[in-house]
């Protein structure tokens, strides 16, 4: 395993030894502007495989297909309405994942079995040359052991992955910080099955409806339309618990009678001064939240609290995205008032 150093810029000849290790099969973990995915030739369901023996991924739970180019998504997938192909002309290249009817050149298990497949065009721009230039479709889940928080920061997930892929590219600190929006449209809807940077209010703003599926707060067993909904998700060893309470002197003093020196606290800055094994500041923004939010969960872990307390945003815009991680990263332990 080798690790690449992108961060300023793209290695030519390290770019050839990248593109060749996918064609003949190999992983590799790659930024996007949401998440570093593990990536593999789509096409090649032996590499597929690997990728789902790398993450101990359950193999019911489908991987996105990311393309160079909105113009080659017919290759792979049926666009069968003009709902879709709006959404498409909206939304790629982007953090949006829309799925669509696939075609028999995409193998069963990358669709884990399903007749669709997610596809996603992403804008980052490694991303972006190494599909351009290899011309292969790389079927990539987000880089982290499954349950684990997604990868966004490569010196999180390097020791998780020793030795189980080829290459590794270090582009720095992924932009947005958490996993694209994934959309199906549903009997003419489109319908939100992972909520993401891409809001349900862009969404209706470009199309006039949309749509968010039930489940993406709840705690799910049997089918439902994105199986990555039943799974353990984004979570740390430790316990957390999660907290939005919208009065501000209700909720400090909330995290002031619920901490001491064992309890780890993310949040905002109006939770500094609390009494704690270690305050992790999250940011001001929605934005800001979301960039950094995988890291400190795991950062989090590193000093073994008891508990991880977590502040939790209003459910709106990219609050919606993020309450969706804290919520499963939480296990469901959350208050809301
Ligand atoms: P990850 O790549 O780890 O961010 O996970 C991809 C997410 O997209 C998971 O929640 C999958 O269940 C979901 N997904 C991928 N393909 C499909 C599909 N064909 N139908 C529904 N959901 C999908
Ligand atoms: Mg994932």
């Amino acid at each position: 395993m080798k690790i690449l150093n992108w961060k300023e810029n793209i290695n030519e000849y390290e770019l050839d030894c990248v593109i060749d290790t996918l064609k003949s099969g190999g992983l590799v973990i790659f930024p996007t502007e949401t998440v570093y995915g593990i990536g593999a030739d789509a096409t090649n369901s032996k590499a597929v495989d690997d990728i789902f023996i790398a993450k101990g991924r359950a193999n019911d739970n489908p991987l996105i297909v990311h393309l160079d180019n909105k113009n080659n998504i017919e290759k792979y997938a049926y666009i069968s309405n003009e709902i879709e192909q709006k959404l498409i002309d909206s939304f790629m290249p982007g953090p949006f994942t829309i799925i669509l009817k696939k075609k028999d050149i995409i193998p069963n298990n990358v669709s884990a079995g399903l007749c669709t497949v997610g596809i996603r065009i992403p804008s980052n721009k490694i991303a972006n040359t190494i599909l351009t230039y290899s011309s292969i479709p790389i079927a990539a889940p987000s880089a982290n052991v499954s349950g684990k928080p997604s990868g966004t920061d490569i010196d999180d997930i390097k020791d998780e992955f020793n030795n189980k892929v080829d290459y590794i590219i270090d582009g720095g600190n992924t932009d947005i910080g958490l996993e694209s929006t994934v959309v199906k449209v549903i009997d003419g809807i489109p319908t939100i099955l992972r909520p993401g940077f891409i809001t349900k209010e862009d969404i209706m703003d470009a199309i006039g409806v949309v749509k968010v599926d039930d489940n993406i707060f709840k705690k799910v067993d049997g089918p439902v339309e994105s199986p990555g909904m039943k799974y353990r998700h984004y979570a740390p060893v430790n316990e957390c618990k999660l907290v939005y309470i919208r009065d501000n002197e209700e909720c400090i003093k909330y995290f002031k009678d619920n901490s001491n020196n064992n309890t780890v606290i993310i949040g905002s800055n109006k939770l500094k001064d609390i009494e704690c094994k270690k305050f992790l500041y999250y940011g001001n923004t929605l934005e800001e939240i979301s960039h950094n939010i995988f890291r400190l969960l795991r950062l989090a872990d590193t000093y073994n609290p008891e508990l991880i307390l977590i502040e939790g945003v209003k459910k709106e815009g990219l609050g919606l995205a993020i309450m969706n991680r804290l919520v499963r990263a939480s296990s469901y332990n959350y208050i809301e008032r």
